[in-house]
């Protein structure tokens, strides 16, 4: 019998997919337990917990394709948990990045406006401590703050870094660090 008269049960038993009940089967591309969780017509099977899509014409063609023994299906299963850590590290790094641009730019807003303050202060009293302290720490951080919110943010042509920074270079930073507090 060739693959293209079979129908989309055959089809999907073929592929390693237990058939449950009418328009139901268990899904072979699934990490972890996945019961019944296929529902297929006689055109399309769909799952609906990893979002596998597949036609009749697309199951034959990978018939010859997806191997269901069990190291295949443990090799699968495990290029899957690779991918879900990995969509969880980058998810960490972004927190952790956007905590710290949240954090410098509020400290560089506050530090400005201090010093505007302390600027028309030193206007009318020429021998205010504070205010001059007050400057004094905004020139004293602004080039730092600045430049870490560069580096933080990738910024192009930054006159605060000597290079622009990189994400790829960011997440690098952030995994050593997190690697040595381990
Ligand atoms: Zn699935």
């Amino acid at each position: 019998m060739s693959i293209a008269t079979l129908s989309m049960s055959e089809l999907l038993e073929r592929a390693g997919l237990r058939l449950r009940g009418k328009r139901r089967a268990d899904c072979v591309y699934c990490t972890g337990h996945s019961t019944a969780t296929v529902s297929y017509t006689d055109e399309v099977a769909h799952c609906f917990r990893c979002q596998w899509k597949a036609n009749t014409a697309t199951i034959a063609k990978e018939l010859g394709l997806v191997a269901t023994d069990p190291e295949s299906k443990r090799r699968r299963r495990e290029e899957a948990r690779e991918i879900a850590e990995y969509r969880k590290t980058i998810a960490r790094f972004e927190t952790w990045r956007d905590s710290l641009i949240g954090k410098y730019s509020t400290e560089l807003r506050q530090l400005g406006r201090s010093a505007a303050i302390a600027t028309e202060v030193l206007k009318k009293y020429p021998d205010c401590e504070p205010a001059w302290d007050a400057l004094a720490r905004y020139c004293h951080q602004e080039g730092e703050l600045n430049r870490i919110l560069d580096w933080l943010t990738c910024a192009k042509a930054s006159p605060w870094l000597e290079e622009d920074s990189t994400i790829l270079g960011l997440f690098q930073t952030w995994k050593k660090e997190i690697d040595e507090k381990r």
